[in-house]
């Protein structure tokens, strides 16, 4: 390789993610670090996905991620780096540049020039990425404030003069706590895109189960919300289509942060015996079914990432049975997060458990895909692991989550 060339790649390898993707063209959202989108490659919704805080790169269809940018462009553009010309296509592609002719060598002003040009844009790239985080810091903490006062608005879903939010746990899950952490609200707004000014819209509005997430000092980072409909069996959520799309929307939101937090169920976190899973339906069910014990704490994590935190990439692996179609239309295995925490963790990466818990009972969730929630659920269990800590694992019946279990139960009885 000659001198130009080894510069060449050299200062590639020295672009950041972000730098990349800004040259590359792909989508930025408008906060956080994450951003998923279709793999230009790959194709598929959210599949791909690039982090400008890890300086990490993912697609999911094609099982394949990284650390830097040169390996995210070659994939994106569907060039093989362990030849010399996939490597180079990528270099030049990430800095935006041509690849230099052999044997041409850069004069040391042009290099000089160079230099300087690429520690200003190093300089630049910083000045956003603190302008950003500042103002993200600032999202964050007006979206906490709103999700704090739709909560705080509401009256305990065990007492309000509203019954919808007793009949719905009722349906759902057989009965509900005998606890305030849940509450209910006659005319909780859902707000989905934009109106005509580019303000945001109130697609809907109904009365709605709302629950906070709560940190250690149990001070509320979010909240969680499920609107309800209990003319709408079997789950009993209002249909809510997007105006501009035509798609389905999910009749249940979050507001403010998750991340790390827990909704707490029934029972105080001082408990030395939690039981819970992702949903607040099957926490609710299982509660039920053991009759809300008095030692022990019925919590929620919200989701199943929050339950069991992020996958060491080295313990991912192809599913035995599910195959997805690539851009190219050949059959892959899909690839599923492993059983193994990642090692570099973040406090607040997965929800806390207090250190006095010696009984964690994890709910898993039956009616999702069972390969990828076993290995989720092992993955929970070796994250919130310490020494005398029991975490058994329950499960439903097969097809079956805890929540349509008791429905059916309660089916029954009508
Ligand atoms: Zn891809």
């Amino acid at each position: 390789m000659s001198e130009a060339i080894k510069l060449f790649v050299e200062d590639a390898r020295a672009v950041s993610i972000e730098a990349a993707a800004k040259i590359m063209g792909l989508k930025f959202k408008r906060t956080g670090f994450e951003h998923p989108q279709p793999c230009p490659n790959c194709r598929g919704t959210d599949t791909f996905s690039f982090n400008t805080s890890k300086e990490k790169w993912n697609c999911r269809t094609g099982g394949i991620g990284g650390n830097d940018a040169i390996g995210m462009a070659a994939h994106c553009e569907d060039l093989d780096i362990k030849s010399r010309e996939g490597l180079l296509e990528a270099c030049s592609i990430v800095l935006g540049r041509d690849i230099p002719d052999e044997g041409q060598r850069e004069s040391d002003e042009d290099r000089e020039a160079r230099k300087k040009r690429l520690e200003e844009r190093r300089l630049q790239n910083e000045a956003d990425a603190t302008t950003r985080a500042a103002s993200q810091d600032e999202f964050r903490e007006r979206e906490r404030n709103k999700a704090r006062g739709i909560y705080q608005s509401l009256t305990a879903l065990r007492t309000a003069a509203q019954m919808h939010g007793r009949f719905y746990l009722q349906r759902r899950c057989g009965g509900y706590p005998d606890a305030t952490w849940l509450r209910v609200g006659a005319d909780v707004t859902y707000w989905h895109g934009q109106d005509e000014r580019g303000g945001p819209l109130a697609l809907y509005s109904g009365p709605a189960m709302v629950a906070p997430f709560i940190m250690p000092d149990l001070v509320a980072i979010g909240c969680h919300i499920t609107w309800i409909d209990l003319g709408g069996p079997p789950k009993f959520r209002p249909e809510l289509v997007d105006p501009s799309t035509g798609e389905l929307l999910p009749a249940k939101k979050m507001r403010g942060s998750k991340k790390g937090g827990l909704i707490p169920i029934a029972g105080h976190p001082d408990c030395s015996r939690w039981v819970g899973g992702e949903g607040i339906e099957n926490g609710v069910a299982f509660g039920v079914w053991e009759a809300f014990r008095a030692d022990t704490f019925y919590f929620a994590a919200g989701d199943l990432g929050n339950l069991s935190g992020p996958a060491d990439p080295s313990s991912r692996f192809a599913h035995p049975a599910l195959k997805k179609l690539d851009g190219k239309g050949v059959a892959r295995p899909v690839m599923v997060a492993g059983p193994v925490p990642k090692g570099d963790q973040a406090a607040d990466d997965v929800m806390w458990v207090a250190d006095h818990v010696d009984e964690l009972v994890l709910l898993a969730d039956g009616d999702s895909e069972r390969v990828m929630t076993a290995a989720a659920m092992a993955r929970a269990r070796a994250r919130h692991a310490r020494p005398g800590r029991l975490i058994p694992i329950v499960w439903p019946r097969e097809g079956y989550d805890f929540s349509s279990m008791a429905a059916e139960a309660v089916a029954g009885d009508l």
